[in-house]
């Protein structure tokens, strides 16, 4: 009889055990399945390598400077501003597929904006309009935040259909190249979206010794100066949701032992010189 008991015990303890291995290995998968879910935020996107996505890019930055319709603006100084505050970010960058180009278009409006493949374009009136160095790095964090987490390739997906995207890579007209660009500047990324920029800029700012409140002195001065309802703006495309993400920008806690490291470079004479 207390064999049997003991069978039973052993029997039990077995299908108890099974059920648990497979519980374990099926959150196991689940999780891994997850993480490649955030990192790919639409499915469609995995279609486009990320050379496509590089080449893209490449296509329609190309086409805009040859065309005249955005002109780049470069002087020793501004090299240098630029070269300073995005090498301090990119290093912080572990394991990017790109190769960052960030240019700074001779344009007066408060803005900036991405194409495919790691391209960061700064309107001069948006380095005008920042306070220091570090609302700039902000700004550029959140947009590398599109690039690394593939929003910007991902819109033009949405917008387009694979179809069209790939009959550009084997010799787009300009038309389509010229609808490309426009996409770009106009369409909104979704909420989500935004949030996960903000949110990869926050700690990239952090890793980078640079303030992550240098966001929300961001988000303050565009309320101020009454910038904060302009859909032309890319930081902004949400904007109803400004004063939530000044606060997110606030409550974001460093690590213990963070230290923030001054720009050396004198800002005033920066903006004088645009
Ligand atoms: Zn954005």
């Amino acid at each position: 009889m207390k064999k049997k008991i003991f069978a039973d015990a052993l029997k039990t303890l077995g299908v108890f055990g099974g059920i648990f291995i497979l519980f374990f290995l099926g959150m196991h998968f689940l999780s891994k399945e997850k993480k490649t879910k955030w990192f790919y935020s639409d499915q469609k996107t995995q279609l486009i390598s990320y050379e496509q996505e590089i080449e893209l890019g490449e296509l329609i930055s190309k086409y805009l400077i040859a065309n005249n319709k955005e002109k780049v603006l470069k002087t020793p100084l501004i090299d240098s501003v630029m070269w300073a505050v995005t090498g301090r970010l990119q290093k912080q960058i572990q394991r990017s597929e790109y190769d960052y180009v960030i240019q700074v278009l001779d344009n007066p409006q408060v803005n900036a904006f991405t194409l495919p493949g790691g391209r960061i374009y700064v309107f001069s009136g948006l380095l005008k309009f920042c306070d220091s160095p570090e609302q700039l790095a902000a700004v550029l964090a959140h947009e590398m935040g599109h690039i690394e987490q593939r929003h910007t390739v991902d819109k033009l997906v949405k917008e387009f259909g694979l179809k069209i995207l790939f009959s550009i890579l084997t010799g787009g007209d300009s038309v389509l190249l010229t609808e490309l660009w426009q996409t770009v500047l106009s369409t909104k990324f979704d909420r989500s979206q935004e949030k996960e920029a903000d949110q990869f800029a926050l700690k990239l700012l952090e890793d980078a010794h640079i303030s992550p409140r240098s966001m929300a002195a961001f988000f303050r001065k565009l309320n101020r100066e009454n910038l904060a309802y302009d859909e032309q703006l890319e930081m902004l495309m949400t904007h109803p949701h400004n004063n939530s993400r000044i606060k997110s920008s606030l409550e974001y806690t460093p690590n213990d032992g963070f230290e923030e490291v001054a720009f050396d470079m004198n800002w005033k004479r920066v903006k004088e010189a645009l």
